[in-house]
């Protein structure tokens, strides 16, 4: 099997960070979902009193299996929670509520990064396989443009990476607003709330960090091969 050590020069640090914000993201989960809020108040509390004020009454709330595994789909306008933040009166569950509902929030102000980020998945999802399989191709039979084309593809998951960043980061931002304007949190609260989306969005900075490792690993290549022909 054909393996080059570079890739993981050039992937080290991305996975390394990777690796490193999985680990905050678990501890800060294991730690502020100990934490009960002062309120008592489940995630499914939180959302049921966020949800009608701020003019989301056609978001519906669904319940959903794993851990963390909390989102909102704004094709189908669902608040999907996992039974650990629905059920549990934690500082965590506020946060990844708060999170979710600061997305909703996004979704009905047509909030341009997530409105973009959704046009470009169907492509992303796609050209996510085909992409190295192109460049692969491409480049172990020296048809460089079949090579640049997968490049390109897979240049297209780098945007969608970057894309996330603004979405996720305003979401979070959204969300401890949230907390405050409906005083489910106090001070305390709300920095273990930060702590946790935190973690979280330091995630999809390592996913951005790994798409653009892979995305100049490519290039570098490329532009290597056609130097020595
Ligand atoms: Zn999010």
């Amino acid at each position: 099997m054909y393996f080059d050590p570079r890739y993981l020069i050039f992937l080290g640090p991305a996975l390394l960070l990777a690796f490193y914000a999985q680990m905050k993201v678990k501890s800060a989960y294991a730690k502020y979902t100990q934490v009960a809020n002062q309120r008592r108040l489940t995630g499914l509390d939180a959302a049921r009193i966020i949800l009608g004020p701020e003019g989301l009454n056609d978001v519906s709330i669904e319940g959903l299996p794993g851990q963390l595994t909390d989102h909102y789909d704004p094709r189908t306008k669902k608040l999907r929670l996992s039974a650990g933040v629905a059920n549990q009166p934690s500082v965590a569950s506020l946060a990844i509520v708060a999170h979710e509902i600061g997305h909703a929030l996004q979704d009905s102000h047509n909030y341009a990064p997530l409105k973009l980020r959704g046009a470009i998945v169907p492509a992303v999802q796609v050209s996510g396989w085909v992409a190295p399989i192109l460049f692969l191709i491409g480049y172990l039979l020296g048809a460089t443009s079949l090579a640049w084309l997968g490049v390109i593809l897979f240049a297209l998951g780098a945007v969608f990476a970057l894309v996330t960043l603004p979405v996720e980061f305003n979401a979070s931002h959204r969300g401890l607003r949230l907390l405050q304007t409906y005083q489910l949190a106090d001070g305390a609260e709300l920095r273990g709330a930060k702590a946790v989306l935190d973690a979280a969005a330091l995630t999809y900075v390592a996913a951005l960090a790994q798409t653009l490792a892979t995305l100049l690993y490519y290039v570098t290549l490329l532009t290597g091969s056609r130097r020595r022909s």
